[in-house]
């Protein structure tokens, strides 16, 4: 965990989120999981979704409800690639605290290969998950923040987006589709008082980038102006910021890449 400063214990025993509602994909592992926490810590109930990892998931719920922050925590599988699923997602939530305020799409998969080698199906799999699947929250989550009054949405996209990739063309198209949805969304929305943002995470310390062989991570890392890798807490912290602190923000991309993209 990154240790906090003394004014950032004191901003969260006032818990800014209290009463609000937040939905977190993918949120049994790695940036989701630290999303989960932050936001959980400064006082929102949360929806903690999950695709297959349901023991994660319910040990988060656990740790939530052991640490005191006062809030109640609900975890939900469901594949958001699969429209019937999400709706049950945003159903769910809505069954148990009557609104939603904000979404965190984060959930996200990667399936790695040179563009000429890439089969139609590793490219679908990342497009249907990373891209559709924030569609199909958004669309999903809409009529309740829009009944709530406003909201904050937050994608998560990736600095591969903007930079690209070898290995990544499915990853990065995606991704890049993201911040254009964010965009688009975020004039749609304005109207109703949602906002709508993106982060855009450098190499971070999750299982997904334990995927990337060694002798690349090694050359990955050298690369890096702040010589390490992100962790998720600090991903998490951006996140944090658009829900608390972001009223009159809207469409925009803030990278959390230690200096790797500028
Ligand atoms: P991770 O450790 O692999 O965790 C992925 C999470 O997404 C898990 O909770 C997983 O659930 C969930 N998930 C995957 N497919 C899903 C589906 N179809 N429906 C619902 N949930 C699904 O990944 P991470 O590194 O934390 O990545 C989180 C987000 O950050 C992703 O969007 C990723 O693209 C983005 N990102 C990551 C990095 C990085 O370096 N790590 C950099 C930039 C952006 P289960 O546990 O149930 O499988």
């Amino acid at each position: 965990m990154v240790t906090e400063t003394e004014t950032q214990t004191e901003v969260r025993a006032v818990r800014p989120l209290d009463g609000k509602v937040a939905v977190v994909t993918g949120a049994s592992r790695g940036i989701g999981a630290a999303i989960t926490r932050e936001l959980a810590a400064y006082g929102a109930d949360l929806v903690i979704n999950y695709a297959t990892s349901a023991g994660r998931a319910e040990e988060l719920k656990r740790e939530l409800d052991a640490a005191g922050y006062g809030g109640t925590y609900l975890t939900v599988q469901a594949d958001i690639s699969a429209v019937t699923q999400v709706e049950g997602l945003m159903k769910a939530a809505w069954e148990q605290f009557g609104k939603i305020d904000i979404l965190i799409n984060n959930a996200g998969i990667t399936r790695d290969r040179t563009f000429r080698k890439m089969t139609p199906q590793e490219w679908s799999e990342v497009i249907d998950t990373n891209l559709t699947g924030t569609f199909n929250c958004l669309h999903a989550a809409a009529p309740y923040l829009i009944e709530q009054g406003g909201g904050k949405v937050i994608n998560v996209s990736s600095m591969i987006a903007l930079s690209g990739n070898i290995g990544q063309a499915n990853y990065a198209a995606a991704k890049a589709g993201i911040i254009g949805l964010t965009k688009t969304v975020a004039l749609e929305w304005a109207r109703y008082n949602i906002t709508v943002n993106c982060v855009a995470p450098g190499f971070t310390e999750t299982d997904m980038l334990a995927k990337v062989p060694d002798n690349y991570r090694e050359q990955i890392c050298e690369r890096i102006p702040l010589h390490r890798f992100g962790k998720p807490e600090e991903v998490a912290k951006a996140v944090r910021f658009f829900c608390v602190d972001a009223d009159y923000i809207t469409g925009e991309v803030l990278g959390v890449n230690g200096g790797l993209y500028m």
